[in-house]
């Protein structure tokens, strides 16, 4: 087996920062794929609205 662990840091869909597994405040699993946050605020956003974050990817639209 030499199949890797992605030990790297995962995007956060809701605000875009980078963070990594480890250090991540929240985690979900949408659709299969697991989701990273850096704080409970942009996990509980994703949660509400998931489809509003993977299509309009972090559209400032002020
Ligand atoms: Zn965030």
């Amino acid at each position: 087996m030499k199949r890797e662990r992605n030990e790297r840091s995962h995007k956060d869909p809701v605000c875009g920062m980078e963070v990594s597994p480890i250090a991540a405040v929240d985690q979900l699993i949408h659709e299969g794929k697991t989701y990273y946050f850096c704080s409970e605020a942009c996990s509980e956003a994703f949660e509400a609205e998931p489809a509003r974050y993977l299509r309009h990817h972090r559209q400032h639209g002020m």
